[in-house]
């Protein structure tokens, strides 16, 4: 390996699907709407998520995986996880952040657009999920895209 992963032209169409995906968040004034699509290593989807699917605390990437087939989730250890926003690695909500979900579940690889403003609580899922070995890769070009539903928390 030299230098950084990059993202390829899958992994873009992917996390655009995933940022498409925060449109349909129930709407809220006091957390951010994410979109998330977990993909296996065949391209195949395995699971769909977005904030507040099942409930008012869920974060997109929870969804996401309790969208996942009980027969599929031995596919996750080679899947790649798309996310409109980087992973929590601190909440409020709930005991357990979405890195800590990834990390537990094996999902090797991380793909997201937007870094987490330091609006909640001090963002720090990217760090956590290297610092474990995982592949985490930002596109920043589509941030913009995934901002965009959650204009109204950031005036
Ligand atoms: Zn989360």
């Amino acid at each position: 390996m030299t230098g950084p992963a990059a993202a390829t032209r899958a992994d873009r169409e992917f996390l655009a699907e995933a940022i498409a995906l925060a449109h349909r968040c129930p709407p809220s004034r006091t957390a951010f709407s994410v979109g998330a699509l977990i993909v296996a290593d065949d391209g195949v989807v395995l699971g769909r998520g977005w904030s507040r699917r099942h409930d008012l605390t869920e974060h997109a990437e929870e969804a996401a995986l309790a969208d996942v087939a009980a027969a599929d989730r031995r596919r996750l250890r080679a899947a790649t996880i798309y996310s409109s926003l980087e992973p929590c690695g601190r909440r409020l909500s709930r005991e357990v952040t979405c890195t800590e979900h990834i990390l537990a579940v094996g999902i090797p690889r991380v793909v997201f657009a937007w870094s987490e403003p330091s609006l909640f609580v001090e963002a720090q899922g990217a760090d956590l999920l290297r610092r474990a070995g995982r592949e985490v890769i930002q596109v920043a070009e589509l941030a913009d895209a995934a901002h965009e539903p959650n204009l109204h928390l950031l005036r």
